[in-house]
């Protein structure tokens, strides 16, 4: 089959989510492509939308990522940022599968036209600008054409099959970090896990029906159980990490396992480290069911994805850097501001390692950063944008990829309005219309 639309959006994870609303809100006819049968990616696991609140506890991030927590509380699926004491200052922990069931919805009351089970395969340009995309779906391969595309695959295909340069993991030696399956429970006492396993004060938060407070967020390790975890084998290294999200009282979402050294741009290494992950997860779960207080009588769900967190970053008209993100940095062609750490998993032992943004708490994300130099039609946002190793560690986030599909979506429709190239769009006039939509462009912004 033929398409024609005005904007396409590649990808559904969170970024391509927020990108679809905001583009068909701003008046553009406008396709998702997507492989999975639902939109969400990474969010749909259970996590915490990181982040919304700096260091210093003020709120950075708003517009669209805030409108979808707003949702998602209405129906019982969240419980706002909720203030903690370890690596960040609050956390906002969703359900993962309320967040698929509502942003679902509003993209089909936005008018996005979502096709499942679409995978772009070949794209062709001409002149600087994307003339044609190819997708595999149900019926064989289908032509789409766009005036204007947002890049949000979270592993930038469409701009690798284009030319555009990408950096690959930590640099020459390009190890990424590791790639991790989530592991749920049902039927588990929160608390006392929380007790247990936590290494500060639980986030605590009161559900939107009210009741007592719960336990919805804490990090902790396994270093209690090392002895058992080191003769049975369960992890290869000692102290383990392990990350606990949930807003309910009787299920928790586990994030510890890993698979190191994945490319995962490459099926065969992917499909390997997704069956590991699978095995990976029956074997801790049960021993957390065997020897940790809490999870005695539970019952465990691996998710149904695994989670990459880093493969390629394109090269854009601007880098974010290292100095950037750790002195807070500020740019006039801002379109959001990112608060969360760097967080970076390391590669060799998956290890979580947190390095906070100087500064004022929160840096800006440059325009230009997700404007490939070679391609006038197309904007890349969310986990492929324009960034270090180090800087990708805090933009790889959900809030931030939220806050670069808001901008990506809204640039590109003002620009297909306009029948202009995205690249070419007036950056002021962008951010105009963000911070009409409620987007926080920072108190430096003029
Ligand atoms: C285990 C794990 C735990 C994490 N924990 C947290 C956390 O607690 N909080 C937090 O904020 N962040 C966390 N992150 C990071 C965060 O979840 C991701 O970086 C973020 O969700 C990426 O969003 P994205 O939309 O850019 O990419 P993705 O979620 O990867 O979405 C990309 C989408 O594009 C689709 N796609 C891929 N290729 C193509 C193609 N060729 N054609 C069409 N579509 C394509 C995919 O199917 C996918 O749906 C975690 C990451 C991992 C792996």
């Amino acid at each position: 089959m033929d398409f024609k639309c005005d904007v396409v959006v590649v990808g559904g994870g969170v970024t391509g989510v927020a990108a679809g609303l905001a583009a068909a809100r701003n008046g553009s006819k406008v396709i998702l492509l997507e492989p999975r049968p639902f939109v969400g990616g990474n969010a749909t696991t259970g996590l915490c939308l990181h982040n919304f609140v700096d260091k210093f506890g003020k709120q950075v991030v708003f517009g669209l990522a805030q409108e979808i927590v707003d949702e998602l509380i209405k129906m019982g699926g969240a419980v706002g940022h909720i203030p903690y004491k370890g690596f960040t200052s609050a956390v906002t922990p969703v359900d993962g599968n309320y967040f698929r069931i509502k942003t679902t919805q509003m993209l089909a009351d936005a008018g996005v036209q979502v096709i499942y089970g679409a995978t772009v395969v070949g794209a062709s340009a001409k002149d600087a600008k994307v003339t044609e995309l190819t997708f595999a779906a149900k019926g064989g391969l289908h032509r789409l054409e766009a005036k204007n595309i947002v890049e949000a695959s979270g592993d930038g295909d469409v701009a690798a099959m284009l030319g555009v340069p990408f950096r690959f993991g930590d640099g020459p030696k390009k190890r990424m970090q590791p790639i991790s399956m989530i592991l749920h429970f049902h039927n588990v006492d929160t608390r006392v896990i929380a007790k247990e396993m936590g290494e500060v004060d639980p986030a605590m938060a009161v559900r939107p029906e009210g009741g007592e407070p719960i336990p919805v967020y804490f990090n902790g390790s396994f270093a209690k159980w090392d002895d058992i975890v080191i003769s049975e084998g369960i992890f290869p290294n000692k102290g383990r990490n392990v990350f606990f999200n949930t807003v309910w009282p009787d299920q928790i979402n586990v994030n510890t396992s890993a698979v190191l050294d994945v490319d995962g741009t490459d099926p065969v290494a992917l499909s390997k480290a997704t069956a590991d992950l699978t095995a990976q997860c029956y074997k801790i779960g049960n021993f957390m069911k065997k020897h940790i207080p809490g999870f005695a009588g539970a019952y465990m769900v691996p998710a149904a994805i695994p989670g990459v967190r880093e493969s390629r970053n394109i090269h854009g008209r601007y880098q974010l850097t290292d100095q950037d993100v750790l002195e807070g940095l500020k740019f006039e062609d801002t379109v959001g501001m990112v608060c969360f750490p760097v967080d970076i998993h390391a590669p060799d032992s998956s290890q979580a390692i947190f390095h906070q943004i100087g500064g004022d708490g929160s840096f800006d994300i440059p325009f230009r950063s997700m404007l490939p130099k070679e391609l006038d039609n197309m904007v890349v946002a969310g986990r492929c944008v324009s960034a270090t190793h180090v800087a990708h560690g805090a933009t790889r986030n959900m809030a931030p990829c939220l806050v670069m599909g808001e901008a990506a979506g809204t640039a590109a429709a003002m620009a297909s309005n306009s029948g202009e190239s995205v690249a070419h769009l007036d950056v002021k006039k962008l951010q105009k219309q963000l911070i009409k939509q409620g987007v926080f462009l920072g108190d430096s912004y003029k």
